[in-house]
């Protein structure tokens, strides 16, 4: 069964991503769950880990106990990449875990825009494979579940919806949560992807895939079977809106997902998947897809701080609108040739990523709100982005103990 109701009214709210708290009961709960106010992660992680031994990659992804490149086998039709996320729900509903997974799937009218759901049938999981751009107001969907007398959840969620549900999980009243993460960067309005897809193709209705992926290249598939791969420096970046991408996007502090049990994305998987097992709860729901995964110690080429300084001195020159490179229009083929060669890959190009997102956060919260800083950005993001030279400012961080 596959459960769609239709969430209360939102609340009006500032920077906000629709995560689905302010439709509830008690919208006031967003003034201590959301990411975009005063997140506490060292808290929460604590919380949610106990205590892990860091390595010299917890302080770009969070803390976490084993990391791996990894693979569905066989790759599940219709998923974003090898469909490890929703196998690893659907085994939950399988040994009667779990009494529902709650996720997103295509609305009915519009493929690409998310539509939170309540799944109880593994079979049914199928349904929410893919990406869509865009919010969704998950979280709403909570209340939904304990009025069906759900006590036993898991939760696919991007950061910012796991954040918030992380700060609320003690208030739920549930007997059991299994949070599923994914790492999530430049989201923006489903209405706005819908003019992204009209600049790359003339009949944008027929994509029904696309990724950023992590060879420099974002991916199309068609309705009728046909796959083309455009390199990021030939994207039409330069003809969309300033403020394509929200506020939110362009300054959110958690790309990898640091509170899920098990985050599953690709960045770090040179081509393959790339999971982080964060407690052990998560180790519990990767050892249930028992063989069916194949695991092997993630790969790390090239150097990531030309490309990151590069890209940080575009934000930076840019002004708050997209970083456009500042190339001849010959030499972007060659470049778009090099970068898959010589560029970081795997972890490195995950460092890279996570690195460069940092510094957006310091920019573009320095020019667009100030007044956020101080209790918007965690400690794990200053401490990247210093490495590029950006420091707290006086009144950009808060004393200790505030
Ligand atoms: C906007 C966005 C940006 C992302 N950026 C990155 C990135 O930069 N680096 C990276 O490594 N990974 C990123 N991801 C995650 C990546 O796209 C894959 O979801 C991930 O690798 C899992 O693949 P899979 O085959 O295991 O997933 P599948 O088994 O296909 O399952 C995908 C799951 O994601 C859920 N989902 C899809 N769209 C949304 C959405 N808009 N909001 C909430 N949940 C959604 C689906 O409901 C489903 O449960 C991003 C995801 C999103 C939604
Ligand atoms: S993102 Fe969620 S918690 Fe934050 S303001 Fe919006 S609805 Fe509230
Ligand atoms: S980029 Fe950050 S704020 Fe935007 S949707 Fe993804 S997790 Fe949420």
């Amino acid at each position: 069964m596959i459960l769609t109701p239709e969430p209360g009214p939102a609340a009006p709210r500032g920077l906000c991503t629709d995560c689905g708290v302010s439709r509830m009961r008690d919208a006031k709960a967003c003034g201590r769950a959301c990411q975009f106010i005063a997140p506490d992660y060292p808290r929460l992680e604590r919380a949610a880990h106990g205590e892990v031994p860091p390595d010299e990659d917890t302080r770009f992804f969070g803390p976490y106990r084993a990391m791996y490149r990894a693979e569905l086998v066989p790759a599940a039709p219709g998923a974003q990449w090898t469909g490890l996320t929703t196998a690893l729900a659907a085994d939950l509903l399988d040994k009667g875990q779990v009494e529902a997974v709650l996720t997103v799937v295509p609305d009915p009218e519009d493929r690409w825009r998310p539509r939170p759901a309540l799944i109880t049938d593994a079979a049914d999981l199928a349904q929410a494979r893919g990406m869509r751009m865009g919010y969704a107001p998950l979280l709403a969907l909570l209340e939904e579940a304990t009025a069906q007398g759900m006590t036993r959840l898991a939760v696919i969620g991007i950061p910012c919806q796991i954040y918030a549900l992380r700060a609320l999980e003690a208030e739920l009243g549930l007997d059991r949560l299994y949070v599923i993460g994914t790492p999530c960067s430049d989201n923006t309005t489903t209405e706005n992807f819908h003019q992204f897809l009209a600049l790359l193709d003339e009949d944008p209705g027929s994509i029904t895939y696309l990724e950023f992926r992590a060879d420099y290249r974002v991916e199309l598939r068609y309705a009728d079977g046909r796959q083309r791969l455009i390199p990021f420096l030939k994207l039409p970046i330069s003809d969309l809106p300033q403020d394509f991408f929200p506020l939110t996007c362009r300054t959110c502090v958690d790309y990898t997902n640091r509170l899920a049990d098990i985050t599953v994305g690709y960045m770090g998987g040179q081509g393959d998947q790339w999971v982080l097992v964060r407690n052990a709860r998560g180790a519990e729901m990767l050892a249930g897809l028992g063989d069916r995964v194949r695991l092997e110690a993630p790969g790390s080429a090239g150097r990531r701080a030309a490309a990151v300084k590069g890209f940080v001195a575009n934000t930076a020159a840019a002004a708050g609108g997209l970083p456009l490179r500042r190339m001849p229009e010959w030499l972007r083929p060659i470049v778009s040739w090099l970068q898959p060669r010589v560029g970081p890959r795997g972890l490195e190009f995950a460092r890279a990523r996570v690195e460069m997102k940092a510094a957006e956060t310091v920019l573009h919260l320095r020019r667009a709100a100030p007044a956020r800083m101080k209790n918007m950005i965690p400690a794990h993001v200053w401490a990247l982005a210093a490495q590029y030279g950006l420091t707290p400012k006086p009144g950009e961080t808060s004393p200790p103990g505030e």
